[in-house]
């Protein structure tokens, strides 16, 4: 196997977003911290309703995917092609945004923990305009692997193997073959995963620490840590034990015109996205 390496780390700065809901911001942060097709991924995590209970009332999207996993909490999709639906712990929601969606995301809960993730996935040119759609993913739907020493690998998309366990997510077919894992490892165990290699791959560490290949430096906690090329990768659990997520996607190659909640190719294709929303029919058929 050709292992993959920590290339570069995008470290997790702090952000609000929504109303004002308290977050951490790794890819995305920065117009040139996206990994193709990678555009932005959002931890929030507290205790603390005023750092969330404000939520993220009504707002569009163009021209991406979003991808919410919550670990703890509750919180209400709404969207104005009539989808509602609540993503409990360990729900997935994947939402295309497509040609466009208005929709709100809201706390269904007045105090203890909300914790979870928001990634956003770019679509290439000829999917940018394509209808919206929207899947919730039960938690009991989601398949995992179980690792030798008590570790777990959760897949929301694409297809595990590891050691002869395999796992296929829910999430499938899409032209960026995304790979979705939550991986857990107790304390200094091992394990070597087979990825594409023709997909860019990050790790997130959330909870404790990890080292790749046998390099002796840890992940960055509460960062984006970025591969190398290769077809795999070898990760070992640190002393605490570690819980991160394993993303992986092929490459689009196209230029990433951004403006918010719109991501198009072109900033001509942005001012058509701002003249639509402000005429109210930015998620209308096409
Ligand atoms: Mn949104």
């Amino acid at each position: 196997m050709n292992a993959r390496r920590l290339q570069a780390v995008i470290p997790s700065v702090a952000a609000s977003d929504g109303a004002g809901v308290k977050l951490r911001r790794s890819l995305g942060a920065g117009p040139n911290q996206r990994f193709d097709p990678f555009l932005m991924l959002d931890e929030f995590f507290s205790d603390d309703p005023s750092d969330y209970l404000a939520g993220f009332p009504s707002h569009p999207h163009r021209g991406f995917e979003t991808v919410t996993y919550m670990l703890d909490g509750l919180m209400r999709h709404e969207d104005s092609h009539g989808n509602r639906g609540d993503v409990g712990p360990g729900d997935v929601q994947w939402m295309t945004a497509g040609r466009g969606v208005i929709h709100s995301e809201m706390p269904q809960q007045a105090h203890g923990r909300m914790r979870g993730f928001q990634l956003w996935i770019n679509l290439p040119s000829r999917e940018k305009m394509k209808p919206a759609a929207y899947r919730e993913i039960p938690s009991g739907t989601i398949p995992s692997v179980t690792l030798g020493g008590g570790g777990e690998a959760r897949v929301i998309a694409g297809t595990l193997e590891v050691a002869g366990h395999m796992a296929t997510g829910p999430i499938a077919g899409l032209s960026t073959e995304p790979v979705y894992v939550d991986l857990r490892l107790p304390a200094n165990a091992a394990i070597t995963i087979p990825l594409p290699a023709a997909h860019n791959a990050f790790l997130y560490v959330y909870e404790g620490d990890a080292v790749v290949d046998d390099d002796e430096r840890a992940l960055p906690f509460r960062a984006a840590g970025l591969l190398t090329p290769g077809d795999g990768v070898r990760l070992r659990a640190g002393t605490q034990g570690v819980r991160l997520l394993l993303l992986a996607g092929k490459p689009i190659g196209e230029p990433v015109v951004q403006y918010g909640p719109f991501v198009m190719n072109s900033p001509r294709e942005i001012e058509q996205a701002i003249i639509d929303y402000q005429r109210g029919v930015l998620d209308a058929p096409a």
